[in-house]
């Protein structure tokens, strides 16, 4: 990369609104060059930002053992359950399948939800029946996608049994890596991850 890359790189973020580089430097910092990570890290200091950004951004940029992982989704899992309100059970994830079809037109959506045994297993029984309801009546893919996707979820029933942090949750913290680092010690902005996405 060149030095009237690197220049333009770094007036970009110059020019972005505080929010925006805290946004970009949490969620969207993977596979950056050193050169680009340095930059970002003058500009959280040029702005007196919190340093737990950049540690934000060191952290979208790592590789991490399982046993790391669940040491990271401790922090989501002690948590009280926002679907319920339950504080008495450490969270877990789930992954809930839904097909929709009309006709020719057949959409899938998978979707990770982090929330407390029983709220996980509801998510897949609702998931199941609308998927019973609504999946079948597209040619072909709903017809074929329909049993595979209610499979899916019974499967995801099994692990949310499971006492030791399950594979949604840790893949749902290893896609937010880069903001449960940089909010490790801020229980309201760890709540704001997992409530997107319910
Ligand atoms: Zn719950």
């Amino acid at each position: 990369m060149s030095g009237f890359d690197l220049k333009l790189i770094e007036e970009n973020y110059a020019r972005m609104s505080d929010a925006e580089l805290e946004r970009i430097a949490t969620t969207d910092s993977q596979g950056l060059r050193p050169e680009v990570y340095q930059i970002i890290e003058n500009e959280i200091k040029k702005r007196n930002l919190s340093p737990n950004l950049a540690s934000g951004v060191k952290a979208q940029n790592k590789e991490y053992t399982i046993e790391e992982l669940e040491t990271y989704s401790k922090l989501l899992r002690e948590l009280s359950c926002l679907v319920c309100g339950n504080h008495r059970e450490q969270l877990n994830g789930t992954a809930s399948h839904t097909v929709k079809s009309f006709v020719f037109v057949t959409s899938y959506r998978t979707k990770i939800t982090i929330a407390c045994e029983s709220c996980l297993d509801k998510k897949n029984n609702d998931a199941i029946r609308s998927t019973a309801l609504l999946g079948w009546w597209g040619i072909p893919w709903g017809v074929l996608k329909t049993p595979v996707y209610i499979y899916r979820n019974v499967q995801a029933k099994k692990e949310n049994k499971l006492k030791k942090p399950n594979n949604a949750l840790l893949s749902f913290t290893l896609g937010n890596i880069g903001e449960i680092e940089t909010y490790k010690d801020d229980k309201e902005k760890l709540k704001q991850i997992i409530s997107r996405n319910f």
